[in-house]
């Protein structure tokens, strides 16, 4: 499977990391690192389009982007 974007760049698209903390970029809520496998819970009136476990879409594209080098590796780009 290919990817159009960078999937960390995508994830960044609604989520910022600070210090142990995951905060969406559009209603500035936050998620500490400890509470990762909790549903990440939004700020009233909040429009992102994230998903509600942010740490672990992370871990996911995280895994995609070293699928990407490899791949890319492998054409030998
Ligand atoms: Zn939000």
């Amino acid at each position: 499977m290919l990817f159009k974007t960078n999937p960390i760049i995508e994830w960044t698209r609604h989520w910022a990391l600070e210090a142990d903390m995951v905060r969406c970029v559009r209603c500035h809520g936050i998620q500490l690192a400890t509470d990762a496998d909790r549903e990440f819970v939004h700020l009233r009136g909040c429009t992102s389009g994230g998903a509600p476990a942010p740490w672990a879409a992370l871990a996911l594209a995280l895994d995609h982007s070293r699928e990407q080098a490899r791949r890319t590796e492998h054409n030998g780009a």
